[in-house]
């Protein structure tokens, strides 16, 4: 699913791009600024990843900290992957979730 946001067949609110990367507004915001990172090579997850994609995590990782920039987010942000449904991932494509806005717990739920 995410790949018809990344393709554009599904309209979404698309906050950066590159060649790597597409990054959009979460639909179900948990924090005042909340971004889904997207790879645009297709991954299941994070543990799908091999030492091959490291520069897609870099650009990935990147991307959040040009955003977290552009949002502002200076008094700090969390950068989370959900690996596997017991971690609470439900979309099967790589993402990076970009939080800020708020105070933000520890540990998390
Ligand atoms: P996960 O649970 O896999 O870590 O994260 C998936 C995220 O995708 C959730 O936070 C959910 O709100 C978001 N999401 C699911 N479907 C859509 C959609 O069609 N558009 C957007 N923008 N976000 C979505």
């Amino acid at each position: 699913m995410f790949c018809l946001i990344v393709s554009k067949e599904i309209k979404s609110d698309i906050v950066f791009e590159n060649e790597h990367v597409s990054a959009f507004k979460d639909i179900n915001p948990q924090a005042p600024v909340h971004i889904l990172i997207v790879s645009k090579k297709h991954l299941k997850s994070l543990a799908e990843t091999g030492p091959e994609d490291v520069p897609l995590l870099g650009e990935m990782q990147r991307a959040a900290v040009e955003l977290a920039a552009r949002y502002k987010l200076d008094d700090g942000f969390r950068l989370v992957v959900n690996n596997g449904r017991e971690a609470g991932q439900s979309v099967d494509h790589l993402h990076y979730h970009l939080l800020g806005g708020r105070r933000l717990k520890w540990p998390p739920g």
